[in-house]
């Protein structure tokens, strides 16, 4: 149950993270634009579409990734 939002007004595009973020979580996931610009309080992910809040670190980001593999 990842999506706890049902938040499906329109499918979106997920866009990649800015170049400047070089961290190799990064390529698992991207963010949403919002009003032309990226909203990056939530991060999404590429591979099951879940929205995980960013905090300013990759601990959840790497959970997720984690739980994906496992
Ligand atoms: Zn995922």
């Amino acid at each position: 149950m990842a999506e706890a939002e049902g938040d499906d007004r329109e499918r979106r595009v997920i866009k990649n993270v800015p170049e400047a973020w070089k961290a190799d979580i990064w390529a698992h996931f991207g963010f949403y634009k919002v009003n032309g610009k990226l909203d990056k309080t939530y991060a999404v992910c590429k591979t099951c579409h879940s929205k995980i809040k960013h905090v300013g670190n990759t601990t959840n980001f790497k959970n997720h990734v984690d739980s994906l593999a496992s």
